[in-house]
């Protein structure tokens, strides 16, 4: 079942976005050769308790940490880990989730560390826009399927894979809730998008195939081939006007 959210709700979820927003950006700053994951990990920790806001991934289903580090060929929940250390020309996803008053809201980027190749830069690049381009059609009338073929559509163009294994979500007092959100898929299927609806959208793409396995640590996924894995994700609301990003950094006025 597809929950509607409501204004108070959403203005909830908004204020745990803001929080993300800010996080990834100071993030861009903090992250380079040389730092552990561990160390973003207790940064993320650290500034979400400034904020009066609650870790949402640390102690789910076991989770043992508040940020998914997913370095290289790493797709999605990496743990954290003060032996792995960041190289020049690496690549790390960066998955954030908070609770504020019970709502919340999740976020997801990948950075490279100095310099990479020019392919794997264009990785990161359509992987970001494969994600605003499913963001676009977060409007009334338009369907999950809609957002699933956007994305599929522009990774594929360009000649990278999308993971099955793993699909986006709604969200909200849950932070996964119906309905599942596939990178992939036919355009005019699944559910109708409403006002209200708030789905947490997240590509993730792959330099090689699109099939992954999980490690010993039953957490960290991935590609089965060794190849590089973006990830972006962002929490959006379905607002009469169209999509309303709620984890991206208020312009201001
Ligand atoms: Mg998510």
């Amino acid at each position: 079942m597809i929950i509607l959210k409501s204004p108070r709700e959403i203005a909830l979820m908004r204020q745990a976005g803001q929080i993300l927003a800010e996080i990834m950006e100071r993030l861009r700053a903090f992250v380079k050769p040389g730092i552990s994951t561990a160390e973003i990990d207790r940064e993320v920790e650290a500034y979400l308790e400034s904020r009066g806001a609650k870790p949402a991934f640390k102690g789910y289903r076991g989770f043992p940490a508040t940020v998914c580090t997913s370095i290289n060929e790493e797709v999605v929940h990496g743990i954290p880990a003060a032996t792995r250390r960041l190289k020049e020309g690496d690549i790390i996803g960066l998955d954030l989730g908070c609770v504020v008053d019970g709502y919340y809201a999740d976020c997801a980027f990948t950075l490279p560390i100095g310099e990479v190749p020019p392919r794997v830069q264009e990785l990161l690049d359509v992987t970001r826009e494969s994600l605003e381009r499913a963001v676009a059609q977060c409007r009334p009338g338009r369907r999950i399927g809609d957002i699933s073929h956007a994305v599929q559509e522009h990774v594929e163009r360009h000649g990278f894979s999308v993971v099955r294994a793993f699909v986006g979500h709604g969200i909200g007092r849950e932070l996964h809730e119906d309905p599942q959100i596939p990178n992939f898929g036919e355009p005019g299927r699944g559910p109708v998008l409403k006002p209200g609806m708030v789905l947490a959208i997240e590509p993730m793409v792959t330099m090689g195939g699109w099939e992954v396995r999980i490690l010993p640590d039953r957490w960290t996924a991935v590609t089965q081939d060794g190849s590089l894995a973006a990830h972006f994700e962002h929490t959006v609301a379905i607002s009469d006007n169209g999509p309303d990003i709620l984890t991206r950094a208020d312009q201001g006025s």
